[in-house]
């Protein structure tokens, strides 16, 4: 990031400064169409507050780890899995995925949904379901409908 202590908007949703990267360079992952711009991250501070956009019809890598998120939705609306809920997400909802919580965002087919996420900046690496874990998920019908991108 850039070494100067104001970052401009730049036009909707990006900002002078800060690069739009690949939301992972993890391969095992299964996601669709998200982008991620990291935009505080210093030593000096203990988090890092992110912002990722999710274009229609995508979602985010379902996962869970030791870390906490704290998630500011910016723009647009989806759903989002947080341990055994389904939940409808609107512009400036809040939600907060606790530790070891299987979690997942998911943008509707009409706009693009965009959220702040802060983190710890040291954090553990992501966990992915196993074949198991993801079966014992789907039971729930809301979940297994959210997972199909078929939230009721
Ligand atoms: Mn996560």
């Amino acid at each position: 990031m850039a070494n100067r202590t104001v970052h401009r908007k730049a036009k909707e949703y990006r900002w002078e400064g800060v690069d739009e990267l690949p939301y992972k360079e993890d391969g095992r992952a299964l996601f669709k169409s998200v982008t991620r711009q990291v935009l505080f991250s210093d030593p000096e501070l203990r988090g890092e507050l992110r912002y990722f956009e999710v274009a229609p019809g995508g979602f985010s890598t379902l996962e869970r780890h030791r870390h906490m998120h704290a998630v500011l939705v910016l723009r647009g609306r989806g759903h989002c899995l947080v341990g055994t809920e389904v939940r409808p997400i609107e512009t400036r909802d809040l939600v907060t995925v606790p530790p070891m919580t299987w979690h997942q965002f998911r943008a509707t087919a009409g706009e693009p949904l965009g959220f702040l996420c802060m983190v710890n900046a040291a954090r553990d690496k992501p966990q992915l379901p196993s074949a198991e874990e993801l079966a014992v998920l789907r039971r729930d019908a809301k979940i297994a409908a959210f997972l199909r991108n078929e939230p009721a």
